[in-house]
């Protein structure tokens, strides 16, 4: 599609960082761009589930506050920051996982919003082995929540993160 095609030619390819043989998808000249900014997010929001069964937006840290933002904005929700660890106060849900490069702590405020049985659709910029998402996810389902969907702007296919998600629909603008 020339969505994929706009964000195929904003996305920059950088070998071996943040580590040797990762290949770092650089989002950074898409998101710079106005079109494609406005584009990707317009394309987030109507890949995912309808406004109607979406309460809350969850973005993952960071990129996916940027991109989330904008879709909570299309759904006309609000919106929750995943953080990485040590950025909210006490107390949070906190939970571990692997990257694709290390580990690392997501978490989300145990306090002050109400998540029990809000229905919650998850942003981020790229799904890779797909252990991001899975922690955001668990943490939204550990306060209560029902994860509706995922959206990503890029998949990358060879990790096989999809297949972690089970059953939540996840939508990818391209695949690579
Ligand atoms: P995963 O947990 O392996 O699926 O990695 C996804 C997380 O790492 C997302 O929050 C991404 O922002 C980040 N990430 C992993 N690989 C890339 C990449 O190639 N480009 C940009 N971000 C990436």
């Amino acid at each position: 599609s020339s969505l994929a095609a706009l964000i195929a030619s904003l996305t920059r390819t950088v070998p071996d960082f943040p580590a040797p043989g990762v290949q770092f998808a650089d989002l950074s000249p898409l998101f710079a761009d106005g079109h494609g900014l406005r584009s990707v997010i317009a394309g987030l929001a109507e890949a995912s589930p309808p406004a109607a069964s979406v309460d809350l937006v969850a973005g993952i840290d960071s990129r996916g506050f940027l991109l989330g933002a904008g879709v909570a904005l299309h759904l006309g929700t609000g919106m929750l920051v995943v953080r990485k660890q040590g950025k909210l106060p006490p107390p949070v849900h906190a939970r571990s996982y692997a990257l694709e490069y290390g580990e690392a702590v997501l978490e989300i405020p145990a306090e002050g919003i109400e998540l029990a049985g809000r229905r919650v659709l998850i942003i981020d910029d790229v799904l890779a082995t797909g252990g991001t998402l899975v922690a955001a996810k668990a943490l939204l389902e550990e306060a209560g929540a029902e994860v509706v969907g995922a959206a990503v702007v890029l998949e990358l296919a060879g990790l096989a993160g999809r297949a972690k998600l089970g059953t939540t629909p996840l939508a990818a603008l391209i695949t690579q």
